[in-house]
């Protein structure tokens, strides 16, 4: 693709994200509610489930294989009491349109399976999201949970630029939970997600539904079957977040040098708060493309 049609593309991206902002001010105001709350409201708590804490990440991402990594398990008691001041949307409408006059819901098309030993088949650190509307040019997900921007990395089965955000509290603060005797920090990659031109700079904090990220590009974005955002929530102990290393050398190491620190987490008991939780009616959708129709991706992905 010619430099001329990139930037014609850029050009385009940016007029229409100026007008999603004019339309749509909800896009950019913060709509969220304290997560205590919303497991009050849901009648979805199940305080005696108990999930699965991975601290130790092989080598990806040649085969998605454990062989090895329960480290603890927590309940979702405890999760809920670490993560009693996290703000997050009051709707299950995590897309929308790059004009934003539509938004939409999701499914899960594939789940957190953090322990192939328990569950079996392959391993995947975090949820697929993709919308419940039929495949759409520049549809944008948007920020489930109130978050600081501090950066981009590129993990490879993920894409070429990951946005990599920091949980922040009720009161802006760095949100830190505590596991066990680990005080750890909230981190949130969201994947396969084309950055959005001119949006959220570095450092910013990103309000509770603004948009992150286009899932429509035609370009494949990492190892992904169609458009979708990995969703993957990472606790890292604030002992190794001194300044010595950034977020995204952290980040690196752990996945490509088999750094076993950082501790990652099953995401289901956010998810499962929301208002209307799409899984509790339907289950989860077996395949990306039943829902998305991506023929480009589709092509690309299968050659055909
Ligand atoms: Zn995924």
């Amino acid at each position: 693709m010619g430099t001329e049609r990139n930037s014609e593309i850029s050009r385009r991206k940016f007029l229409a994200w100026t007008l999603c902002l004019i339309i749509n001010p909800d896009l950019r105001t913060p709509a969220g509610i304290e997560y205590s709350k919303l497991v009050e409201k849901s009648g979805n708590f199940e305080k005696d489930r108990v999930y699965t804490l991975l601290s130790e990440i092989p080598v990806m991402p040649t085969e998605y294989v454990l062989p090895a990594g329960r480290v603890m398990d927590i309940s979702e008691g405890e999760l809920v009491s670490a993560f009693k001041d996290l703000v997050t949307t009051t709707d299950t409408n995590l897309y929308s349109s790059s004009d934003g006059m539509d938004s939409s819901s999701y499914f899960v098309s594939h789940q957190v399976n953090l322990d192939p030993k328990l569950y079996g088949g392959k391993l995947h650190f975090g949820e697929d999201m993709v919308t419940t509307d039929e495949h759409k040019k520049n549809t944008i997900f948007c920020n489930p949970i109130r978050a600081r921007l501090v950066g981009r990395v590129d993990i490879r089965r993920l894409s070429p630029g990951t946005g990599i955000f920091r949980a922040i509290d009720k009161y802006g603060q760095d949100l830190d939970v505590n596991l066990g005797e680990k005080k750890c920090g909230v981190f949130m990659l969201y994947g396969h997600l084309v950055q959005l031109k001119n949006s959220q700079q570095v450092g910013t904090n990103v309000e509770v539904k603004a948009p992150i990220g286009d899932i429509t590009s035609d370009s494949q974005i990492g190892a992904s079957s169609g458009p979708h955002c990995h969703v993957e929530m990472k606790l890292i102990p604030v002992e190794r977040l001194n300044g010595e290393k950034s977020i995204q050398q952290i980040l690196l190491e752990d996945e490509y040098g088999g750094v076993d620190k950082n501790i990652t987490v099953d995401t289901t008991f956010i998810w499962k708060f929301l208002p209307g939780d799409l899984r509790a009616k339907i289950g989860i959708a077996p395949e990306v493309f039943e829902y998305t129709k991506s023929i480009l991706s589709k092509r690309r992905h299968y050659g055909a």
